[in-house]
C-alpha cells in the first residue's frame, strides 16, 4: 500500500467517518463552494423545498462525501449513499429510489461509472421525482409511473469529463473542489489531532502538510502514522524533528513524494534526458500500467508543475532538477 496513495483502503473508510467534519463550518477550505452551497441551502429551506441535486467533482480525498454528509446535515435530512458500481442493475436503483423519504440526500459516490441503462432510470427521477417500469414480458409488458418523494442526489467524481451530457445536466449545483493550501491542510491536520487527542506543535503541523500533497486525506493518513512513532517514542507531543524524523523514514519526501514518484521522474532523466517520452514508453521502461501512471501518480506530479504534457510526450521541468539537486540541462 501506498502511503500517499489519494484514495482509501478498505479499513481507512471507517477511520474516517470519525475524522470527517459534520457542519460547514467545521468544513476547512474550499471556501468559493462552501459560500455558494451556503446561500442555496438557506434559501432551499426558506422555501420548504429540497436542494436542487449537486455535483461534486475533483480528484480523490479532496472531501467530496465529506462536504455530502454535511449537506444532509445542514438540510437536516437522512443520506443514502451508495455507488456507481454498486448499481448493478436498474432494478438496484429502482429499490433505493423508493426507499427514499421525503427530503433524502441520496449520495452517489464514483456516479461516472453508473451503467447507461440505469442512467436512464435515474433521468426521470431526478427531474420529475418519478420512476418508470416495465411490468412483464414480451407483447403484454408495460410501463407503469411511480411518484418518488422528492430528494436530492449529490453525485461525486473525480472523472467529470466521463459523465455524459444528459446526466451533467440535470445537476442544478457544481461544485468543483480545489487541492488544498498548506495552511488549509495545517488546519486539517491540527483539528484531526485535537480528535485524536495527540498534541501537535505548529510548525510539525506545517511540515506535514507540505508533504500531504495538497490532499486532506494523506494529510490525516501521515498524522496517523507519525503518531504511531511518537507514540512508541513515548513522545508526549509531536514535534517539527519528530515530523521530519518519522516522514524521512515512511521515505515520504519534503513535496510528499514517495519511491515511485521518484522512479518516475528520475526514470525520465536517466533514460530519456528528460523527455518528451510517451506514455506507453514510460510504462514499459518502469513496469507500471499507462493507464495507472495517467490516473494516479501524474495528476500531482503534473498539479505542481514537475511534469508537463505535450503531444510529443511527457517532459520534466526544471523544478524537478532543484528537487533532487541535479544540475538543470541547457537545452539551447
Ligand atoms: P473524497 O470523497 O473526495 O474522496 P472524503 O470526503 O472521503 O474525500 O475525505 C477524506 C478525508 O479527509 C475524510 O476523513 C475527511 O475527514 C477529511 N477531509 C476532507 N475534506 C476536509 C475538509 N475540508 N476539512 C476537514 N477534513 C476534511
Amino acid at each position: 500500500e501506498r502511503l500517499v496513495s489519494s484514495e482509501a483502503d478498505g479499513q481507512e473508510s471507517y477511520i474516517e467517518q470519525s475524522l470527517r467534519p459534520q457542519t460547514l463550518a467545521q468544513y476547512i477550505g474550499q471556501d468559493k463552494v462552501k459560500e455558494n452551497l451556503k446561500v442555496f441551502i438557506e434559501a432551499a429551506k426558506l422555501r420548504s423545498e429540497t436542494l436542487d441535486h449537486v455535483l461534486l467533482y475533483g480528484p480523490p480525498g479532496l472531501g467530496k462525501t465529506t462536504l455530502a454528509t454535511i449537506i444532509a446535515n445542514e438540510m437536516g435530512v437522512n443520506i443514502r449513499t451508495t455507488s456507481g458500481p454498486a448499481i448493478e442493475r436498474p432494478g438496484d436503483l429502482a429499490a433505493v429510489l423508493t426507499a427514499l423519504e421525503p427530503g433524502d440526500v441520496l449520495f452517489i459516490d464514483e456516479i461516472h461509472r453508473l451503467h447507461r441503462s440505469i442512467e436512464e432510470v435515474l433521468y426521470p427521477a431526478m427531474e420529475d421525482f418519478c420512476l418508470d417500469i416495465v411490468i412483464g414480458k414480451g407483447s403484454s409488458a408495460r410501463s407503469v409511473r411511480l411518484d418518488l418523494p422528492p430528494f436530492t442526489l449529490i453525485g461525486a467524481t473525480t472523472r467529470v469529463g466521463l459523465l455524459t451530457a444528459p446526466l451533467r445536466d440535470r445537476f442544478g449545483v457544481l461544485c468543483r473542489l480545489e487541492y488544498y493550501n498548506e495552511k488549509q491542510l495545517a488546519h486539517i491536520i491540527e483539528r484531526t489531532a485535537d480528535i485524536l487527542e495527540m498534541g501537535i506543535e505548529e510548525d510539525g503541523a506545517t511540515e506535514m502538510a507540505r508533504r500531504s500533497r495538497g490532499t486532506p486525506r494523506i494529510a490525516n493518513r501521515l498524522l496517523r502514522r507519525v503518531r504511531d512513532f511518537a507514540q512508541v517514542m513515548g513522545a508526549e507531543i509531536i514535534t517539527n524533528d519528530l515530523t521530519i524524523e518519522a516522514l524521512e523514514r515512511l521515505q515520504v519526501d519534503k513535496l510528499g513524494l514517495d519511491h515511485i514518484d521518484h522512479k518516475l521522474l528520475l526514470g525520465i532523466i536517466e533514460k530519456f534526458r528528460g523527455g518528451p517520452v510517451g506514455i506507453d514508453t514510460i510504462s514499459a521502461t518502469i513496469g507500471e500500467e499507462a493507464h495507472t501512471i495517467e490516473d494516479v501518480y501524474e495528476p500531482y506530479l503534473l498539479q505542481i508543475g514537475f511534469l508537463q504534457r505535450t503531444p510529443r510526450g511527457r517532459i520534466v521541468t526544471d523544478l524537478v532538477y532543484r528537487h533532487f539537486q541535479m544540475e538543470v540541462p541547457n537545452n539551447d
